[in-house]
C-alpha cells in the first residue's frame, strides 16, 4: 500500500540531492571561470603595460629585435605549442605601420600576433579577446597602444594560453559529473532503503488498523446474525403468546447488550487511537474505588464458585478518572473470575508507597500458555475463542485496560503460569503534591 509512496518519496529525495550536487557544481564552475578569467586578464594587462614601458624604454634598440631572423624562426617553430601551453605570456610590439618591432622570444606562429586586435590598439583602443588558434587552442589576447606625445606610435600584444584555465575548469566539470553519478549511485538506493525502513512501521500500523476493522466487523456481525435468527423464529409464530418466544426474546436482548458493549469498547479504542480519550482526573482514594468494584463483582464470583477477596492499605491517593479506573478494575476482576474454574481464589489488592499506587488482581485459575502472553494486549486476541465468547468477552478487555492505564500515566503488566494462575499489576504514579 505505502510501498509506491515510499519509492516515489525516495526518488524525489534522490532527485533533490542530485540537483543540489549539480547546482553546486555549476555554481563552482561559474565562479571559478569568472575568477580564473579575471586572473588571466589581470596578468595579461599587467604584462602588456609592462611591455609598453619596456618597448618605450628600449626604443629604438628593441625595434631591432626581429622576427624575421630565420634562425629564430627555425628555433621556435617546433615548440610553439609548448610555449603557449606553459601558461607563459608571449609579447609582441609593432610600430605604427604594423611591423613587428619587438619579439623577445622570437616566436613565429601563424595567426599571432592577432592582426584584428592589434589594429584596434593601433586605433588607440585597448583590446582584450579570446581566440581559438588552430593547432594551439584557446588563447587570451590583450593589445594596448603605445603612445608618445598623444600619438599612437605602435602597439603591444600579449598572448596567454587558456589551456591551464580550461584544464582546471574541466576538472570541476568532471567532478560535478562524478558527483551527479555518485548521487545517482548512492542517493537512489540509500533513499529507497531509508524509505522502506521508514514505511515499515506505517505499513504495520495500517495493517493493524485493517485487521482491527475486519475483526470489529466480524464481531459486530455475530450478534446481529443471532438477533436476526431469533427474530425470525419469533416471527414465524405471530399468533403465539409472548411467553412461548421468551427464550428468543431474551437472547435478542442479550445480543443487543453484547453489541452495545462491543460498540462502547470500539469507541473507547478509537478515541484512544485518535488521542481523544476524554479523561476527568480527580484526586481519588483507589482503595475505596477497589472496594466498590469488589462489592459489585462479588455476586458474579459467588455465582461462578470463585472465592473473591479484597486486601488494601488504609488509603492510596492518585489522580485518575474515576469511571475509567473503575472500568479497568472491572475488566481485570471480571477476567480473573471468568477464566478461573470454580473453587479458585481471586485476590484484588491495592498497596502504595511514596511514589506509586499498585493495584493487583491475582487468581489461582487456569493460567495462560506462554506462547499467548505476548499477544494478550492485542485487540480481539483470545486464548480460547469459544470460551471467551461464551463468558461474554469481546476480546478487547485487556487492550482497553492498557489504553486507559497508559493514558493516565500508568503501566500494566501480566504474568501467568499454566495451572497456577495469572497476575495483572497496574502501577500508577502518585501526584507530586501528595507523594510522601
Ligand atoms: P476477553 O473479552 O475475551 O476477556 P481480554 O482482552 O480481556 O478479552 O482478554 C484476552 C484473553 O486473555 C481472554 O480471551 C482470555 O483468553 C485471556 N485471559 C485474560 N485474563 C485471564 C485470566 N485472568 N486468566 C486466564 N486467561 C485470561
Amino acid at each position: 500500500m505505502f510501498r509506491g509512496v515510499g519509492r516515489r518519496l525516495a526518488l524525489f529525495n534522490a532527485l533533490v540531492v542530485i540537483v543540489i550536487i549539480a547546482l553546486t557544481g555549476v555554481v563552482t564552475y561559474l565562479l571559478l571561470l569568472h575568477q580564473l578569467s579575471a586572473e588571466v586578464d589581470h596578468a595579461l594587462k599587467a604584462s602588456a603595460e609592462q611591455t609598453v614601458n619596456d618597448v618605450r624604454a628600449t626604443q629604438p634598440s628593441a625595434t631591432t629585435t626581429s622576427t624575421n631572423s630565420s634562425d629564430d624562426e627555425h628555433k621556435h617553430e617546433h615548440d610553439d605549442d609548448e610555449i603557449l601551453d606553459s601558461g607563459d605570456t608571449i609579447v609582441f610590439a609593432v610600430d605604427a605601420g604594423g611591423q613587428i618591432i619587438y619579439n623577445p622570444r622570437g616566436i613565429s606562429v601563424h595567426g599571432i600576433p592577432n592582426a584584428a586586435s592589434l589594429q584596434r590598439a593601433l586605433d588607440g583602443e585597448d583590446d582584450i579577446r579570446s581566440l581559438n588558434l588552430s593547432g594551439i587552442g584557446a588563447v587570451r589576447v590583450a593589445s594596448l597602444p603605445i603612445e608618445q606625445n598623444h600619438q599612437v606610435v605602435g602597439a603591444v600584444q600579449v598572448l596567454r594560453s587558456l589551456h591551464e584555465r580550461d584544464a582546471e575548469l574541466a576538472t570541476v566539470r568532471w567532478m560535478t559529473l562524478l558527483g551527479v553519478a555518485l548521487g545517482v549511485a548512492i542517493a537512489v538506493p540509500a533513499g529507497l532503503l531509508l524509505a522502506r525502513r521508514a514505511m515499515r512501521p506505517i505499513d504495520a500500523a495500517f495493517a493493524r488498523q485493517r485487521a482491527f476493522v475486519a475483526d470489529a466487523s466480524h464481531e459486530l456481525r455475530t450478534p446481529l446474525t443471532l438477533i436476526r435468527a431469533n427474530a425470525e423464529i419469533a416471527r414465524q409464530e405471530p399468533a403465539e403468546p409472548v411467553d412461548s418466544i421468551d427464550p428468543e426474546l431474551a437472547s435478542i436482548i442479550d445480543e443487543v447488550d453484547r453489541t452495545d458493549r462491543l460498540i462502547d469498547d470500539l469507541l473507547t479504542l478509537a478515541r484512544s487511537d485518535a488521542g481523544r480519550l476524554e479523561l476527568l482526573p480527580v484526586l481519588l482514594d483507589l482503595v475505596l474505588l477497589a472496594q466498590e468494584v469488589y462489592d459489585a463483582m462479588l455476586p458474579l464470583a459467588r455465582q461462578l464458585g470463585v472465592d473473591l477477596r479484597f486486601e488494601a492499605t488504609p488509603s492510596c491517593m492518585a489522580l485518575v478518572d474515576t469511571d475509567r479506573m473503575r472500568q479497568v478494575m472491572r475488566i481485570l476482576v471480571d477476567n480473573a473470575v471468568k477464566y478461573s474454574p470454580s473453587g479458585s481464589d481471586v485476590l484484588l489488592s491495592v498497596t502504595c508507597d511514596d511514589a506509586r499506587v499498585r493495584i493487583e488482581v491475582r487468581d489461582t485459575g487456569s493460567g495462560i500458555p506462554p506462547e499467548h502472553l505476548p499477544h494478550l494486549f492485542e485487540r480481539f486476541y483470545r486464548v480460547d475463542q469459544a470460551r471467551s465468547r461464551a463468558a461474554g468477552g469481546t476480546g478487547l478487555g485487556l487492550s482497553i485496560a492498557r489504553a486507559l492505564v497508559e493514558a493516565q500515566g500508568g503501566t500494566i503488566t501480566l504474568t501467568s503460569v499454566v495451572n497456577q494462575g495469572t497476575t495483572v499489576t497496574i502501577s500508577l504514579p502518585k501526584p507530586a503534591k501528595i507523594a510522601r
